[in-house]
This record gives structure tokens, C-alpha cells and sequence, in this order.
């Protein structure tokens, strides 16, 4: 297994940004061994993607949010790479789905057509999307599964943007660690190694509370070690494209562990320290501001709402909080000077003020 070339000699050139459909990799799918495994509530394809016939099965599926994009774009670029060092996949077979739910990807919002969040299906199987990843799911008869996500920009971890997240799914309501659970704690603890000279700390663990209608959570429960990644924030890269490069060295990690069978140990993932919902993308820190008609002082918070204008994503600011928020963090904190003659009120367009602040 050779190292691998720099990211930017192999990284996807035809995807960017967070709108990606089925669209956007019709046209990259002509490279690999590509099917289409089922269609989606309004009809559009499923793809899936075969690659190499070594021993060691890995199921890895994206977009089961369709607003989440991320990890959709580090498998198309994972896809490329092995494409051109296929001494990778000598002891790997990967079954990859990128797009699981195509309407919600097309629409930008988290649910399918019928507003089903898939990821709290797994028992009932009551869509369609569902089905077809189980059917994979069970004809494919993975070693290893992932379940690829983006989280919201509120995560942060050391009081950092939580840029990347793991979690090894618990399989019962006392969230122990059996032999298949600890396998994937060993296969995030090896992710959380060959990251953490990278991006350092910030890195998170999620929470593990057992909800058996969580995909990963029924995976795990039905033996085959099943590991959650969350892309999330870096600073200054709303489109992660930042994100995407190290969610992609995430998967060779893995893979390499898994061809390798060379593992982590445990304690390291069990040390990752748990994501926290600590950040806005705006936080104005001790500003005088206006709620209700009553002139407060002290801190306010914005968030960003996603909207889908013209096949693109618009960020479009939004009051989120306000009050002591002196324990919480911003993705930016601007010099809120100009605001000491401006009593902006909190009802109002928060883009007026992020305006006045010149942002
Ligand atoms: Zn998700």
C-alpha cells in the first residue's frame, strides 16, 4: 500500500459546495462499477457503487439527510483515489450508496418526500429509502458499516468547531461494548490518531444514548461493527470543502486499518471528548439591543438558516439567542463597537446588523 499523493491531485474537481444531487454524480458514475439498487419515493434513482473483490466487506452510505452533503463529496473523491491505486482495495470490497435519499438531496432538506427522517426508520422500514439500504444491507452482508453525515455548526469540542465527528453506535440501552461495538470504537480511535495531527482537537465524540430506530444503532445491534461520521464546521469554510478533504482521510484511515486489520486501541476513542452545543456562526459579545420594546444589554447570538435559491445554497442570517451567552462561542466574533449607537431590535433582520458590522 503505497502512501497516498497530495489531496488535490485526486480530490473530485467537478463537485463543490453543499447542493449536491444526483444531478451533480450521474456524470462522475461512468467511471466505476455502478448499479441502480432501487428509486426513491418520487422516483429517482438509488445508485450504488462495487469496488474491489478483496475480503473484508465495507458498506459506507451518504445522504440519508439530504442537506448533508459532505461526506457524499469524500466518498466521490475516496472513489477517485482507489480508482488510481487500486493496490488499496486488495483486501477490500466496498459497496458505497452516496446519494441514500435523492428527493431530500434535490429539495435540500433533511427528510425524504414523505418528510421521514430515514434515520429513525430502521425498525419500521416504512420507506422506501429504508428498504433499499437494508436489502443492501443484508444481500451485501458487510464487516464493517458507515453511516455518513454532516452536523450543524452549533457542535464544538475544546471551544472548538467540531470540524469532524465519530461515534461507535451503542446496541442496547446500557450502552455497552461488545466485541463488534468496540470494533468500531478501535476503528474511530484509529480515524481520531491519524487526525489529530491534522486538525488537532477538534475532533467529537457524539452522544451514544441507544435509540434503536437509528440506523447505525440497528446495524450495530445486528452485528456488524458500525461507525457515525460527522462532518462538520471549519472556520471560514461554509461550503466544507475544508471539511471534505479531512472527512476523505477519515475513509483511507479506516480502510487501511481495516485492509490492515491493525486497529487503535479503544481508550482512545473513549478519551475523545463529547461534542457540545456551544456555537453560533455570529456571536455579538455585551451589545445593547432591543427585545420585546425593553433596551437589554449583553450577548446575542445568530445562526445561519440554509435556504436552496437557484441551485445553490444561501446562508441568511438569523437572531438565535440572546442574554448571557458568555459560555458559548462564535465562529465569528466580531468587534461589535459600531453597534453602540445602533439599538437594533432582536425581532428584526439580523442581516441589517451583521451589515452594519460590515460582514
Ligand atoms: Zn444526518
Amino acid at each position: 500500500m503505497n502512501p497516498f499523493p497530495p489531496y488535490s491531485s485526486f480530490a473530485e474537481p467537478k463537485l463543490s459546495g453543499r447542493y449536491i444531487t444526483n444531478t451533480h454524480i450521474d456524470p462522475l458514475l461512468s467511471d466505476y462499477n455502478h448499479s441502480i439498487i432501487g428509486h426513491s419515493t418520487s422516483g429517482l434513482p438509488i445508485y450504488r457503487i462495487r469496488m474491489g473483490t478483496g475480503s473484508s466487506k465495507v458498506l459506507m452510505w451518504s445522504q440519508m439527510h439530504g442537506n448533508e452533503s459532505t461526506t457524499t463529496k469524500s466518498l466521490l473523491d475516496l472513489l477517485r483515489f482507489l480508482n488510481t491505486n487500486p493496490d488499496w482495495l486488495d483486501n477490500l470490497q466496498l459497496s458505497i450508496i452516496p446519494i441514500l435519499n435523492p428527493d431530500g438531496a434535490k429539495a435540500y432538506t433533511r427528510v425524504n418526500a414523505n418528510q421521514v427522517d430515514l434515520n429513525r426508520d430502521a425498525i419500521d422500514l416504512s420507506q422506501v429509502e429504508s428498504r433499499v439500504l437494508r436489502e443492501e444491507f443484508d444481500q451485501f452482508s458487510p464487516d464493517y458499516a458507515f453511516n455518513l453525515h454532516d452536523q450543524r455548526t452549533i457542535f464544538g469540542v475544546n471551544g472548538k468547531p467540531a470540524t469532524v465527528s465519530l461515534l461507535a453506535p451503542a446496541f442496547d440501552q446500557n450502552r455497552n461494548y461488545n466485541s463488534c461495538r468496540t470494533l468500531a470504537a478501535q476503528l474511530a480511535s484509529t480515524i481520531f490518531e491519524g487526525l489529530h495531527p491534522m486538525i488537532g482537537s477538534q475532533i467529537g465524540r457524539f452522544d451514544d444514548s441507544f435509540n434503536p430506530n437509528c440506523v447505525g444503532d440497528a446495524f450495530q445491534s445486528a452485528g456488524v461493527p458500525t461507525l457515525l461520521v460527522e462532518a462538520g464546521h471549519y472556520p471560514d469554510d461554509y461550503e466544507r470543502e475544508k471539511t471534505r478533504e479531512y472527512v476523505f482521510y477519515a475513509y483511507v484511515l479506516a480502510l487501511k486499518a481495516i485492509a490492515t486489520s491493525s486497529f487503535s486501541d479503544i481508550s482512545v476513542y473513549c478519551s475523545i471528548p463529547e461534542n457540545q452545543k456551544l456555537f453560533f456562526d455570529f456571536l455579538l459579545r455585551d451589545v445593547r439591543y432591543l427585545e420585546n420594546g425593553d433596551m437589554k444589554r449583553g450577548d446575542v447570538g445568530l445562526q445561519y438558516k440554509e435556504v436552496l435559491q437557484n441551485s445553490s445554497i444561501a446562508f441568511q442570517a438569523a437572531f438565535s439567542a440572546s442574554g448571557d451567552l458568555s459560555h458559548c462561542f462564535g465562529h465569528i466574533e466580531p468587534n461589535c463597537e459600531k453597534l453602540d449607537w445602533f439599538d437594533f431590535k432582536i425581532e428584526e433582520s439580523a442581516q441589517n446588523v451583521l451589515n452594519t458590522l460590515d460582514l
